[in-house]
């Protein structure tokens, strides 16, 4: 029309545009993600400015997102009643890149371009790409738009993303922005209700302004994390677990966590009721896994492995923050010193609850220990700082436990017999492989517990701790151990008579043995096998012969 006035895109803008349109084109979707969330943040500067009882504000109406697609036409149109803009801020916002994640994410395409690599997918998911991503799926967008202050005049900003836009005033009732466009051929699918509905679901079901598609409301559920601890409903967080883990079975408990100070982050987290199948068969499940990374309530990232240590990555759920940007980069994830803290902090809760776990609620800490107790041993040497929180969460069987009770190395201690300096481990396959051998003997006799470790990660964690309580750990198998002094000298065969059974087996054995000596450790067996001084304990052995199979 006559009264439009023409404006130019600052300078990168083009370049950027190019960038998107032909880098996108795998994930066109994306641009309703980044639509959706320029809504939501202005209905939340909305809802902020009407709670701060600003008395120049429009406060009518609903706060709410609105889509209207015609599949017939192509037609799509989204609309908020949020904060809205005045005719500078359609210029400032909307005619240049002023967001240094945006050109991040021009430096990342560009370098991946050069490499001749695959646009990656979680490079998408990671970076905001903000508005301009609508100019993959259209060739021209009409902004109409009125600012939340009172009395403010409507505006209508048209673009066909090549360098100029246009803007003109208009008569608009409603406060907020209705940004309307007709797909282009290829991308008519997302004029089709299900699809959009689908989209909606994957990116931003946890939005917490209704998302109406015609006349029904899309996300199903408020993002729950946002809620303090009191509000939430067992059932409702149940039902979000199996939303964003695709277990359809219940978690065995979760966690709930508002921290705010250096970093102000809230987090949702689960353990499941038993272990997902790819933790159990697929090598490298963990290095891949990790909960949600949202910020400020807009996923950022499906799988965020910077939240969590590997070893507490069983664990799954959600983390928002408001201390990142929603344009951050995959690489400025890792390497921010707000994700550091978010993961020292949320280390530091997940072990303490497995503490408080253990102690109030035994049964189900036994479930969890017998699901994730391998995958939680492997903490004891990497995380160095929070090494002595998972000693104390280690439990075992013993040859005083029945089968499938346990006891914690400070139960064990805290009963050693008399005189008893070391603490006993012995390793094997299973509890009664265990039970029958012959090294044990001498220990039941003395009354003295020991360990019986059957998770085959035990004989790489267990040697490591060297101690407890400045108790040495020690495999009975190179325990320094004299059953003689708990049985009289009368069945010896004599000097003599041992040396001729030693040099029989040394020729029988020959070199399958390092050496054959006689024993002291024995009560009523004949025979045993150990391992010498310095050598690996012999379940440690085996267990790195089938490694290197
Ligand atoms: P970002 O959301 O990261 O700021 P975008 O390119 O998505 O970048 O949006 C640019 C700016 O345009 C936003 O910061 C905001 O000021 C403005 N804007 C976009 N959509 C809306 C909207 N629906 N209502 C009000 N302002 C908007
Ligand atoms: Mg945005």
């Amino acid at each position: 029309t006559s009264s439009a006035k023409q404006f130019e895109y600052k300078a990168e803008m083009k370049q950027l545009l190019d960038l998107i349109v032909h880098s996108l084109y795998t994930h066109p979707e994306i641009f309703l993600r980044e639509l959706i969330s320029n809504a939501s943040d202005a209905l939340g500067k909305a809802r902020f400015r009407m709670l701060s009882s600003d008395e120049g504000i429009d406060k009518s109406g609903d706060l709410k997102i609105t889509i209207t697609v015609d599949k017939e036409s192509g037609n799509f149109v989204i609309e908020d009643t949020g904060i809205g803009m005045s005719e500078e801020e359609l210029i400032a916002n909307l005619g240049t890149v002023a967001k240094s994640g945006t050109l991040g994410f021009m430096e990342s395409l560009k370098a991946q371009q050069k490499e001749g690599q695959p646009l990656d997918a979680n490079l998408i998911g990671q970076f905001g790409v903000g508005f301009y991503s609508v100019f993959m799926v259209t060739d021209e967008v009409t902004v109409e738009t009125k600012s939340a202050e009172a009395g403010s005049q409507g505006w209508r900003w048209v673009s066909s993303g090549q360098g100029t836009y246009t803007i003109e005033p208009i008569e608009r009732e409603a406060r907020g922005t209705k940004i309307s466009f007709t797909l282009k051929e290829e991308f008519k699918e997302f004029a089709e209700e299900y699809r959009v509905e689908q989209i909606i679901k994957k990116y931003s079901n946890f939005v917490e302004y209704p998302i109406m598609l015609g006349s029904r409301q899309i996300n199903s559920m408020t993002a729950l994390w946002q809620r303090p601890k009191s509000e939430l409903k067992e059932e409702e967080v149940n039902e979000f677990y199996k939303f964003i883990s695709n277990d359809y079975k219940e978690p065995l408990d979760y966690l709930h966590v508002s921290v705010e100070g250096v970093v102000s982050f809230k987090a949702l987290l689960f353990i499941p009721s038993e272990a997902p199948m790819e933790l159990l068969y697929q090598q490298g499940a963990l290095e891949k896994r990790g909960p949600q990374l949202y910020v400020k309530k807009v996923l950022i990232q499906h799988e965020c492995r910077d939240l969590l240590p590997e070893y507490l990555r069983f664990v799954s759920g959600v983390v928002d923050t408001e201390d990142l940007s929603l344009n951050v980069s995959r690489e400025l994830v890792q390497s921010s010193p707000v994700m550091a803290k978010i993961r020292q902090i949320l280390t530091s809760k997940l072990l303490g609850w497995f503490d408080t776990l253990a102690k109030e609620q035994p049964e189900k800490f036994r479930t969890f220990y017998k699901a994730f107790g391998t995958i939680l041993k492997i903490g004891l040497n990497t995380d160095f700082t929070n090494r002595d929180k998972l000693i104390e969460l280690l439990r075992f069987e013993t040859t005083k436990t029945g089968e499938g009770e346990y006891v914690t190395l400070k139960q064990y201690v805290g009963r050693m017999a008399e005189g008893q300096e070391e603490i006993y481990y012995h390793s094997g396959n299973s509890r009664a492989q265990m039970l029958a051998h012959p090294n044990l003997e001498y220990f039941r006799k003395k009354d003295i517990e020991v360990l019986l470790l059957s998770d085959p990660v035990d004989v790489f964690v267990i040697p490591s701790l060297f101690e407890y309580e400045k108790k040495p750990l020690k495999s009975i198998e190179k325990a320094e151990i004299d059953a003689s002094t708990i049985e009289p000298e009368a069945e010896k065969l004599g000097a003599e008579g041992t040396v001729g059974v030693i040099s029989l087996f040394k020729e029988v054995l020959g070199e399958r043995v390092a050496d054959v000596v006689e024993s002291k450790r024995l009560v009523s067996s004949p025979v045993t096998l150990v391992s010498a001084k310095d050598a690996m304990d012999s379940q440690m052995e085996k267990v790195m012969k089938m490694m290197q199979q």
